[in-house]
């Protein structure tokens, strides 16, 4: 079938669609409707099936292929690494769901994960799936103050931690920041289960924290029955980023997410059961969610869980268990890649990749520099794809089980499945002609795997999402784009992002991608500040790759985004910096930017991977004054 049939049919006959998708998983009771709308924007998928997250991972494929390896725990910091097949790991699930029943953990109770990526983190997730507990994964770069925030929110029952996990070399202590977070938070979990990995000391809180080896020792043998849930029971609530403000909770179903991953399994990422998939992202990131735990385990497929940094031992590591391991399916972000390009790219080449089918990327803008490089290191399709904590799996991307079709550099490609998007004019809601620039919107029913709302929070779901773009009851992505004449989306910044100058818009990204072109700019970011004249004016950030030759590189930028865009795009000023300010999950924090540039103050920059990194800019502001 052509992409366009297929997406076309998804969108008018979602019923027939899904339904026919729904036969990719396991239902131990089928379900009576396919979708029920009746009171939108909250949309119900798979009502009244029932099924399990954890049999359908895990069980399941245990029986039908024991022992085959499902989960690769590599750490290049402890320097070990554990194979478990289908069986193993579904005894270390049961284990960990004897643990949760044992203290009290029932069908809704909520549990906190809070660790490195271990493979004890895999198990808490798939065990809480299992009792239909529903899991809270909090980043483990984390510190107290954003984790005691999701503590109050998810108010969990348990919190499942490790003492440490481990950067660079060197230990990095979880169980003080998690004892001074419970401090913090008003809400108090009854237990904390602590897998001690013996990097660290740390006390434990008598009568209150739970030692992980003890625990499960004394369920060696259990095996705890799956609880089966309806299809719109919560699996788990994950919060967003924080690149623009206060995180969102997330609230996912159980059945449509299954249905919706499996689905993006066979027609995005084309993996097979048995073959391998390699996601470098972090748990405590939708990627992590979708394509490190369930995606690649729901499709009976093994999945490496890799703690460590891309660089050590050396800059090949990652390729190097590409050949080990005969991984098909690669995954993950350009910033991960800007890493590596700083390295030889002999370290990638060595490695013999012929296992690997494609390598996906997402989490923001791909640049033409960094697709190019990667592209010419692996010889194999480097596939962008764009998508939100929100949606769970891929909204845009080029869906090569369903046809190749070109890429064009630039767009992350056309429509997924079952998402009905449109490009809107932010003003007026007038839906967009070719070429024209306006917010990316999905009118609803969302898809299945998509949130089912605000956690606690239906009124902020409708008023956060459904309610900016007037007179419709429509999505908003909050991002910016135009679509092409082939239906390619193109995104341009977010629409906080969006600088007016002197009336036209401009997305930050398009004047990204014009600094980008000049050779010597590693990275950029661009904002747009207040300007007496013209309304706003755009502002440049730039870390160049050769600090010694960067005198004029102010002035080059300008020229070249003259030359490429027109002067109404000209950065106002272009300043030198050595990094720029980044979210723990490496997406460049504008807003913070845009204040420091604006004499502002930055406002909550907990979310924020090092934040020495906007001081230093302030300084660079007020020296070039
Ligand atoms: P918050 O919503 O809390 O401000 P966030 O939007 O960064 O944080 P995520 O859900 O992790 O949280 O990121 C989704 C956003 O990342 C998208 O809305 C988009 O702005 C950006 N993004 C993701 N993939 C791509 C891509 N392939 N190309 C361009 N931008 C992307
Ligand atoms: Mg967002």
């Amino acid at each position: 079938m052509s992409y366009k049939a297929h997406h076309e049919r998804s969108i008018s006959d979602p019923d027939g669609f899904w339904g026919e998708q729904a036969k990719l998983i396991h239902w131990e009771k089928p379900f009576d409707t396919v979708l029920n709308y009746d009171n939108p924007p909250f949309a119900k998928w798979f009502e009244g099936g029932l099924t399990n997250l954890c049999y359908n991972s895990v069980d399941r494929h245990a029986k039908e292929r024991p022992n085959q390896i499902a989960l690769v725990a590599v750490s290049t910091e402890t320097n070990k690494e554990k194979a478990y097949t289908f069986q193993e790991l579904y005894e270390e699930v049961n284990r960990i769901a004897a643990i949760y029943k044992a203290n009290g953990i029932q069908k809704g109770d909520r549990v906190l994960i809070y660790m490195p990526m271990i493979a004890e983190a895999c198990f808490a997730m798939l065990a809480c799936a299992r009792i239909g507990a529903i899991h809270s994964v909090v980043f483990g770069g984390f510190a107290s103050h954003s984790l005691a925030s999701r503590i109050d929110d998810a108010k969990p029952k348990m919190i499942v931690t490790a003492e440490a996990g481990m950067r660079g070399g060197k230990a990095v202590p979880y169980k003080p920041l998690l004892d001074e977070a419970i401090t913090l938070a008003s809400y108090k979990p009854e237990k904390v289960l602590l897998v001690n990995r013996g990097l660290s000391e740390f006390t434990s809180v008598a009568g209150r924290d739970l030692d992980y080896a003890a625990e499960r020792q004394k369920h060696l043998n259990d095996i705890v029955p799956v609880e089966w849930v309806d299809a719109t029971h919560p699996s788990y609530i994950l919060y967003t980023s924080g690149t623009t403000g206060k995180p969102k909770g997330v609230q996912r179903d159980t059945g449509g997410y299954a249905v919706a991953l499996m689905a993006s399994m066979n027609h995005i990422f084309c993996g097979k059961a048995g073959e391998t998939m390699f996601t470098t992202s972090d748990i405590g990131w939708v990627v992590g969610h979708s394509y490190i735990i369930y995606g690649p385990l729901l499709n009976g497929m093994a999945t490496i869980m890799y703690e460590g940094t891309p660089l050590r031992p050396d800059a090949g590591i990652w390729w190097e268990l590409v050949a080990k391991y005969k991984v098909s399916v690669m995954f993950s972000a350009p910033t991960a890649v800007r890493v590596l390009k700083k390295q030889d790219p002999a370290f990638l080449t060595k490695h013999d990749l012929s296992s690997l089918r494609t390598l996906f990327l997402a989490g923001e803008p791909l640049d033409e520099p960094t697709a190019s490089w990667i592209h010419d290191a692996i010889k194999k399709p480097v596939v962008d794809n764009y998508w939100q904590t929100e949606t769970g799996w891929p909204i845009l991307a080029i869906q090569r089980g369903i046809e190749v079709m070109p890429h064009k550099f630039g767009s992350p490609g056309v429509p997924s499945f079952g998402y009905n998007m449109k490009l809107l004019d932010d003003a007026t809601s007038v839906e967009l002609g070719p070429d024209q620039k306006g917010v990316i919107a999905i009118e609803g029913p969302l898809p299945p795997g998509c949130m089912q709302t605000v956690w606690g929070d239906d009124k902020r779901f409708v008023s956060t999402y459904w309610e900016t773009i007037p007179g419709k009851l429509i999505y908003s992505t909050f991002d910016w784009g135009i679509k092409d004449k082939d239906g390619y989306f193109f995104i341009l910044g977010r629409t906080d992002d969006v600088i007016n100058v002197a009336g036209h818009r401009l997305g930050t990204r398009e004047i990204e991608e014009s600094i980008s072109s000049h050779p010597n700019i590693s990275e950029v970011a661009v904002v747009g500040i207040e300007d007496k004249l013209k309304g706003q004016a755009a502002i440049a950030f730039v870390i160049p790759k050769d600090s010694s030759k960067a005198e004029n590189l102010e002035k080059e930028c300008m020229k070249t985004v003259d030359s490429q865009l027109g002067a109404i795009a000209r950065p106002g000023r272009v300043y030198v910096v050595s990094a720029l300010p980044k979210t723990r999950s490496g997406k460049i924090v504008r807003r913070a930017l845009q204040a420091v540039a604006e004499g502002r103050d930055p406002g909550d920059i907990s979310t924020m991977e090092d934040q020495t990194v906007l001081a230093q800019i302030k300084t660079i502001i007020e020296q070039s004054a």
